[in-house]
């Protein structure tokens, strides 16, 4: 009897370990061409995008602050630099979720800026040719990030925004970055490279990350390589021109410059 109940919760266990192994996708709405050319409205809400994962980014609708989806609950960083928990009614334009758990933890040295966390890591990681989840938390004696303005239409395309966006420097913060580190093929799909945004540890303040400087932080990581995603069926999407390239664009929307 005790050899049956055993392997009963043996193939239960590995049951357990597929369905969540097949669930560590990384499930994303739109694209950010789309976001970039002034899509600005969803048709998902953050209800539903968390029934994909517990960890993410993204922006809402029409483009009101920075977005996180962090241990579970959604954070969205208004252009006023205040931080709302938004309702799961609330849609998004453009958000990848996905479960994150920590497959390597890494202490980052003191002093470690973007730029060098970047090229750190890109030495630390095996293969460049998948996804990775991002969760870098500590002290930082220096963060610099962004939010943007909810925008009502005609929407200007998204690197005519970020002329006008604001930039938040905070000194000596302890908090929470996270994001994903894409490989270079998504182009036109979501941000090849790093992309991350930050959360106080006190959840009052945060934005899309333009720089910071480590001052007692850890790295953690977990690689994700099964990639969903859901198009909006709007008009707009469906009406939309998405043939130029957009990389220029998307450069000068993702960095401080
Ligand atoms: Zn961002």
């Amino acid at each position: 009897m005790n050899r049956i109940k055993t392997f009963f919760f043996a193939v239960a266990a590995l049951l357990f370990v597929n369905v969540f192994a097949a669930d560590n996708a990384i499930t994303q709405t739109s694209t950010i061409d789309a976001l970039l050319k002034g899509l600005y409205e969803g048709d998902r809400t953050l209800g539903e995008m968390k029934k994909y994962g517990d960890f993410g980014i993204g922006t809402v609708d029409f483009l009101d602050g920075e977005l996180l989806l962090f241990e579970g609950t959604f954070y969205n960083v208004k252009s006023s630099g205040a931080v709302v928990t938004p309702p799961d009614e609330m849609k998004t334009p453009f958000c990848s979720v996905t479960n994150f758990s920590a497959e390597k933890t890494v202490k980052l040295p003191k002093g470690t800026d973007f730029k060098g966390f970047m090229e750190l890591m890109d030495k630390e990681l095996p293969s460049l040719n998948y996804f990775y989840a991002v969760k870098i938390k500590g002290s930082f004696r220096m963060m610099k990030a962004r939010s943007v303005p909810r925008q009502s239409k005609p929407y200007l395309p998204l690197v005519e925004v970020v002329k006008k966006q604001p930039i938040f420097d905070f000194e000596n913060i302890e908090g929470v970055l996270i994001g994903f580190r894409c490989p270079v093929f998504v182009k036109g799909i979501n941000v090849p490279g790093y992309h991350l945004h930050f959360l106080s540890g006190d959840r009052t303040k945060g934005g899309h990350l333009f720089d910071f400087v480590v001052e007692d932080a850890e790295l953690s990581y977990c690689r994700v390589n099964d990639f969903r995603l859901f198009l909006p069926v709007t008009a707009d999407f469906a009406n939309g021109d998405f043939s130029d390239n957009m990389a220029k664009a998307l450069q000068k929307v993702e960095g401080s410059k």
